[in-house]
């Protein structure tokens, strides 16, 4: 179990290479000029078993730069399709991502690692500032309790790009249980081929839901338990103040995990018209509208499970996602607001909760985190200061007042403080880290690394971080190629 390995020793497997040539192509990474070492993830590497040591070689830094292979690598780049902004596009895949194993059934893949037959009119290529942002907040999430695809690494390079400007290249070796989209199975659907379908959905049931073999409609409950472990990320997302940007069912995964970081952001001040993604100009992928579009999303998947099961059976589970996604609201909230279980009045405590900040605009990972430190019938001066004015936070303050009344004030404390995150990586942040690298400079991200590691901890050197977003950096939204 604890046994692990060097880079030379380590065998992959490819087991979506089993499928037909349809689903992918073979195709070796293209290597970025002068590569080095950016930051590597000790805790990933402990998961697919890669000696730590291993994680100062050159040899860590071929690999992710496509010179160095596994054994048995055999690299290829995914064939998908998918909706974008609402419209059908039949023919997308991973322009510049290229997958090169799979390890304890994770499988790994170079983002930016050059040009694919799914490339389109890109360059293949991933940015230095967007391979830092999605570097970074995988870790977060995934150390907030958050489903999402991890990074082993990330390595930048003297490698022009052509952005806005000209920048540098970069490569983050993505880790997931899968790499397979609701866009996968649209791909198959929308082109008619229909034992391909079949084929990419007894995959995923073989390498993701073993569980499910041998049952009677295993299609009906693969969707089924899709369907459930979306309605739970979302939750999980709108709990925590997160907002994608870009939930094209291209970057929806099957397993239900976070995918694909662009231009997300954590809230700065708390706004259910939150936008993050600048080309978003109608708000399709505004914060409040996140849990509607996960619904929007499994609409369409559920058209491409069509041709595997009767759709009726595929209607009646999707009419449960609202009621799924409430009830994983109130879980997660429950445990955020420190209250022992959800009783009958806690559904609208909550609701009044998010009413408030969105009247107030208030810091929400920061008011979340004052709160774990107030007590029945405290002082409420410093959660009053967060907002311009006093009445609507000060009458729900009294109803939580009443509520925690009889609830013991060290477990609640203890709970919420596990629960709401001191430190979140909002975008400000990030920019920081992203301006120092640009100039050779690393520390703010292993700085940021470690708050990512451990957000729900006190760090007295990072206490700024811990602040509301100054006026400056507050609800900045960002470009596509974020
Ligand atoms: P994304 O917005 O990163 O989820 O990308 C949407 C689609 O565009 C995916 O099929 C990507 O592989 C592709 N894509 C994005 N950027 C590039 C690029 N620089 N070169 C090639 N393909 C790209
Ligand atoms: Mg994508």
């Amino acid at each position: 179990m604890h046994e692990t390995k060097t880079l030379k020793e380590i065998q992959v497997s490819n087991p979506y290479l089993s499928l037909d040539s349809e689903f992918y192509e073979r195709v070796k990474p293209t290597p970025l000029v002068k590569p080095h070492l950016i930051h590597a993830n000790k805790t990933v590497a402990k998961q697919l078993g890669i000696d730590e040591k291993e994680l100062e070689s050159d040899t860590f830094v071929k690999l992710l730069n496509g010179e160095f292979h596994f054994k048995g690598a055999e690299p290829f780049a995914m064939s998908y399709a998918g909706h974008q902004f609402g419209y059908f596009v039949p023919q997308l895949g991973d322009g510049r991502a290229i997958n090169i194993g799979s390890i304890n059934k994770l499988g790994l893949q170079l983002k930016g690692a050059g040009q694919t037959k799914y490339s389109r009119n890109g360059d293949g290529r991933a940015v230095l500032r967007s391979s830092i942002r999605e570097y970074l907040m995988s870790e977060a999430m995934i150390n907030l309790g958050i489903p999402s695809t991890l990074c082993l690494g990330i390595i930048g390079s003297e490698h022009g790009i052509y952005r806005e400007k000209t920048e540098t290249g970069a490569i983050v070796c993505r880790v997931s249980d899968s790499w397979v989209r609701f866009g996968t199975f649209e791909y198959f659907a929308a082109h008619g081929l229909y034992p391909e379908l079949k084929a990419l959905a007894d995959h995923v049931i073989e390498e993701n839901f073993p569980h499910l073999k041998g049952k009677a409609d295993p299609y009906n409950l693969l969707f089924n338990e899709v369907l459930a472990k979306t309605a739970r990320l979302m939750a999980q997302w709108m709990s925590v103040g997160f907002n994608h940007g870009v939930m094209n069912t291209d970057n929806m995964s099957i397993t239900g995990v976070t995918i694909d970081y662009g231009p997300f952001a954590f809230l700065d001040d708390f706004h259910y018209q939150n936008i993050c993604n600048h080309t978003d100009t109608k708000g399709r992928y505004a914060y409040i509208n996140q849990p509607a579009v996960g619904k929007w999303n499994l609409q369409a998947l559920m058209s491409a499970f069509s041709y595997l099961t009767p759709i009726e059976g595929l209607r009646q589970c999707l009419n449960f996602y609202d009621l799924g996604y409430v009830r994983y609201t109130h879980y997660y909230m429950t445990k955020k607001l420190g209250l022992e279980r959800t009783t009958k009045n806690d559904p609208q405590l909550i609701e009044e909760m998010f009413n408030m900040l969105n009247t107030l605009q208030v810091d929400y990972t920061v008011f979340l985190r004052t709160l774990s430190h107030f007590e029945y019938k405290d002082n409420r001066e410093e959660l009053l200061k967060l907002g311009l004015y006093h009445e609507p936070m000060n009458s729900w303050l009294d109803k939580y007042d009443e509520r925690i009344k009889d609830i013991n004030a060290t477990e609640r404390k203890e709970q919420m403080l596990s629960n709401n995150p001191k430190y979140v990586l909002k975008n400000y942040m990030l920019q920081e880290a992203i301006d120092a690298a640009e100039k050779g400079d690393f520390s703010v991200v292993d700085d940021l690394f470690k708050i990512a590691q451990t957000p729900f901890d006190e760090h007295e050197a990072f206490e700024r971080w811990a602040k509301p977003t100054p006026k400056a950096f507050k609800n900045q939204k960002l470009s596509c190629s974020s």
